[in-house]
């Protein structure tokens, strides 16, 4: 039978009973969007268009916000880009930041196209007039700086005075950039020590927020293509958020962008640092007691869900004998039973449905959850699901038992074999 719970009268927030202190850091503004200061942790990603293809970086852009991203970086490498810049910026839902990679006047130019933020890598940019020129600009103009240093180009004279890019170079890297901001009174700084190495990065932020109060921007260099960079990419991002470092987050993958803005919203989302905004889908693992295919049932419902805006956790379960009581926290299930579906609001089955229409009666029962509430919701429940899906849990354990993963008959094999003496060895030669 279903497990019974109390319901709560909305949706599960996306933060649980345990949350982490924050490290307190200062305060700065990328256009609209709060950094660092107790703000929420925002999401970044960056365009891969040609900045100078205005519509087709717009574009990205859109698509980058609708797939969670709060900052958008575009490269301001040439002319054409920041002219494309300075038509771009007034169409972006979302502030801009310049990469300005090697030139000075790239910077002026960026900040003469109104980005809300310029990117300067200490590595690249490295006479100190031309730093401060930039800040004084920045200053001069209320434009904040992401110092953004990189293991992968370090300045040379910090490699080899640490014998390479361990993570106090990178820190000393921030540490020198930061000073020739402060020459010319300039502190609007976030600052990022990035590194494809996951150890590598994670120390070399943890020094620098015992440092500085600056807010980081977090980030694993170059992790490659999913899922591999998507995994390399979280083990150092969500270990640092973990430990409360970390303002702002961006997934730097080998893939279309808008794959990197839903990873950084979705973890965000998973460690409970925002509010849901999509279906939070959980399904079971599977096992010899499924009544359906729990893997096609369960992307099926991921297909459907993606478009839709509801922040939920949904449960695709693959029996009616354990799948209500196993997902009883979710807002919504839906569990097989013999041929059919049993949908499950916090665990109280609501409606039995054909096993055809399992998928499109969960989007249809999710639209009306987030739209009426849970208590509404219950209250319309179909009555008599809850004795239907018992008298399909009692026939599916009639006819499989209560061990349908044959458990205790492979513990009974077991139990033969090791009261059998052992062979006797053979003799030896
Ligand atoms: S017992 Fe049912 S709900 Fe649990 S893993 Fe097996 S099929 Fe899924």
């Amino acid at each position: 039978m279903a497990t019974a719970s109390t319901p709560a009268t909305g949706p599960t927030p996306a933060a649980g009973p345990v949350t982490w202190p924050r490290r307190p850091t200062k305060q700065i503004m990328v256009g609209k969007v709060p950094v660092g200061g107790g703000a929420p942790v925002t999401v970044q990603s960056m365009t891969i268009t040609k900045t100078a293809d205005v519509e087709a970086t717009l574009e990205q852009i859109y698509a980058l916000h609708a797939a969670g991203a709060d900052i958008v970086r575009c490269t301001c490498n040439d002319r054409a880009a920041a002219e494309g810049l300075a038509r771009i910026v007034p169409r972006s839902p979302v502030p801009l930041v310049a990469d300005i990679h090697f030139h000075v006047e790239m910077a002026l130019a960026a900040l003469d196209a109104g980005v809300q933020c310029l990117r300067l890598n200490p590595g690249n940019l490295r006479k100190a007039e031309e730093i401060k020129l930039v800040a004084r600009e920045c200053r001069d103009r209320g434009v904040p700086v992401r110092i953004g240093v990189n293991a992968g180009s370090l300045d040379p004279r910090l490699y080899e005075k640490y014998g390479g890019a361990t993570p106090d170079a990178l820190v000393e890297s921030a540490q020198i950039e930061l000073a020739l901001f402060a020459e010319v009174g300039f502190d609007d700084v976030k600052i990022s020590v990035k590194a494809s190495n996951v150890p590598l990065m994670i120390e070399a932020y943890r020094r620098l927020s015992e440092v500085t109060d600056h807010p980081l921007h977090l980030g694993v260099t170059e992790a490659g293509p999913p899922p591999a960079g998507t995994i390399k990419a979280t083990a150092g991002i969500a270990t640092l958020l973990a430990e409360g470092i970390g303002d702002t987050i961006r997934y730097s993958l080998t893939a279309d962008p808008v794959e990197e803005a839903k990873a950084g919203r979705q973890l965000l989302e998973a460690l409970g640092l925002r509010e849901r905004k999509n279906v939070d889908l959980i399904a079971c693992p599977s096992c010899g007691r499924a009544e359906i295919d729990v893997y096609k049932v369960a992307q099926e419902a991921m297909a459907a869900f993606e478009e839709r805006k509801l922040p939920i956790q949904v449960a695709v379960m693959g029996c009616v004998v354990n799948g209500p009581g196993e997902a009883k926290s979710a807002d919504l299930g839906i569990a097989a039973g013999k041929h059919r579906g049993h949908l499950f609001i916090r665990g109280h089955i609501v409606r039995v449905v054909p096993e055809d229409q399992m998928v499109s009666a969960l989007v249809e029962e999710a639209e009306r959850l987030v739209a009426e509430g849970i208590e509404a919701r219950l209250a319309a429940a179909d009555q008599g699901a809850e004795a239907e899906a018992e008298a399909d849990r009692a026939a599916l354990l009639d006819l499989r038992g209560d061990d349908a993963n044959n458990s205790e008959t492979r513990v009974e094999l077991i139990d033969k074999r090791l009261e059998k003496p052992p062979d006797p060895q053979p003799p030896a030669e």
